[in-house]
């Protein structure tokens, strides 16, 4: 809906509001993420970003990116760790969503309510399909949510879907992007058959 798109925001103007940007691997979920909080930073507000202590592809505290305009990521063991940071801040956006305990939910509207913008980013669905973690509680009560896509590397088609290409049956498999692909629906469906004939 472009009519409540973010872009129409007020950027100078304190308001609390709940964003979801969600979507497979290779989606660009985060590099959506970091638009907004720069372009929030250039704004003059204050911005960091959360991330799940568990996630451990990215070890340097900024992990953003390396110009002078760099934002600054705090990892955190528990949701509720947000509420301690939060008292100067302006954005909070949270990176790798799907990791953190469902509190996160209750801890996104109590940072909501109290006029501050949040931006969340995360994967939907685990490589299985299902809803993962709090990201489906967090779409609910999001002011905006926004699904991201990427390209079936199969066929080309916008692609919603996961597909873990080794076989691992836990459901966080952390830090080896090269062992997902993303696919779309009909690929995916045709990829669980394949694996299922391979055992
Ligand atoms: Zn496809």
């Amino acid at each position: 809906m472009v009519l409540f798109s973010e872009d129409h925001i007020q950027e100078t103007r304190r308001r609390g509001r709940i964003e979801v940007i969600c979507g497979s691997m290779f989606s660009g979920k985060t590099e959506e993420l970091i638009r907004r909080l720069k372009r929030a930073k250039f704004a003059r507000q204050r911005v960091e970003i959360f991330k799940p202590a568990i996630d451990v592809r990215y070890s340097e505290a900024d992990v953003v990116s390396h110009d002078s305009n760099t934002i600054s990521s705090t990892p955190i063991d528990s949701s509720a760790s947000i509420l301690l940071f939060t008292s100067e801040i302006d954005v909070v956006g949270i990176d790798e969503a799907q990791f953190f305990d469902s509190s996160l939910i209750e801890v996104c509207n109590q940072l909501a309510n109290n006029g501050i913008r949040v931006i969340i980013a995360g994967l939907d669905m685990d490589f299985k399909g299902n809803p993962f973690g709090p990201m489906p509680g967090l779409c609910a009560i999001a002011d905006e949510v926004s699904k991201v896509h990427a390209i079936c590397v199969k066929c080309g088609q916008l692609a919603s879907f996961s597909h873990r290409t080794v076989k691992n049956d836990k459901q966080v498999l952390l830090g080896e992007t090269t062992e997902y692909e993303p696919l779309c629906r009909e690929c995916y469906l045709r990829a669980l058959e394949e694996d299922k004939e391979k055992g």
